[in-house]
């Protein structure tokens, strides 16, 4: 087949104004879409209304935009997009590759993280208040990052039948960035590393959907002084939006890339001068990276 067009995207959930870790995420993909003459796309990832928080999805736009991030469609929210995953959903069920699980938290928490296989042969009917899982076989998922390199796991043994919905009725991340990740033709993910480990769930969902893949390549993790990942839980400050240029910058020093020269000053010209010169070669092979803030 001939190769497909570069298609990127930067999902992030509404949970909170963007971070510098966020921007990192945001503008390596910008960068690599652009550098490789392609569509970027911004997707608001709001499937869980509870964990929302309001106004933030309209404040993480108008903050890309302040650091000259545009989406090259227009911005998909995956909170309209509920019968496509159910769709999804009843594929995978007709195929008998799913099946509903009545599993309670307690009962899942005695035997670790991965599922035991209790609801696999029950056959329990349609549910309403059932969790549906994937079932996952005994093969080893690989492929290649293209930061990070060969990534292999066996679901089976690391991480068992998966939930794709769940008992809340929630669609899962997992179901839902495969489904759109395919709708919209995104051909190349990048994103922070501490996704690194869903990926091979992601691949075998696509595949039971008889999805093409994209390319993956995982970015190190900016960490705070105490070694955590930035996030709404560990107090990461969010972003001025006055200082646009100097957190580029910071975030193009983070993926070790080339600094521009001085002249170079207004916010289009650097965006433009950072894709010129982008080599996600030069990004380091590391899932977390801690550099000062302040
Ligand atoms: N929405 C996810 C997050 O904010 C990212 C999804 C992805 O990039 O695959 O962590």
């Amino acid at each position: 087949p001939p190769p497909r067009p570069y298609v990127g995207r930067f999902a992030p959930s509404p949970t909170g104004p963007l971070h510098m870790g966020s921007l990192i995420s945001a503008l390596a993909s910008y960068l690599d879409a652009k550098a490789n003459h392609g569509q970027w796309l911004i997707r608001i990832e709001d499937l869980d209304p509870p964990r929302e928080v309001a106004g933030a999805s309209e404040e993480i736009v108008a903050c890309l935009a302040q650091h000259g991030l545009y989406s090259d469609r227009p911005i998909l929210k995956q909170s309209s997009r509920l019968d496509a995953y159910e769709q999804a959903l009843e594929r995978l069920q007709q195929r008998q590759l799913s099946f509903y699980c009545q599993c309670s938290r307690a009962q899942l928490k005695a035997t670790g993280s991965i599922y035991p296989g209790y609801c696999r042969h029950l056959d329990l009917p349609k549910p309403g208040q059932y969790a549906t899982r994937l079932r996952v076989d005994a093969s080893t998922i690989q492929y290649h990052d293209g930061i990070q390199g060969p990534q292999r796991q066996s679901l089976a043994d690391e991480v068992g039948d998966f939930i794709i919905k769940r008992k809340d009725q929630l669609h899962s991340y997992q179901l839902a960035v495969v489904v759109d990740d395919h709708f919209q033709g995104v051909s190349h993910v990048v994103r922070g590393a501490d996704l690194l480990s869903s990926t091979e769930r992601q691949l075998f969902l696509a595949r039971q959907l008889d999805y093409s893949s994209p390319q993956y390549a995982h970015l190190p993790v900016l960490t705070n002084d105490a070694g955590q990942k930035l996030s709404k839980q560990t107090f990461a400050p969010s972003l001025d939006p006055a200082k646009n240029k100097d957190n580029i910058l910071f975030a193009l020093k983070f993926l070790n890339q080339p600094l521009p020269p001085k002249e170079i000053s207004k916010l289009p010209q650097l965006l433009f001068w950072a894709t010129q010169h982008w080599q996600i070669k030069r990004i380091a092979a590391h899932t977390s990276q801690h550099v000062s803030l302040s």
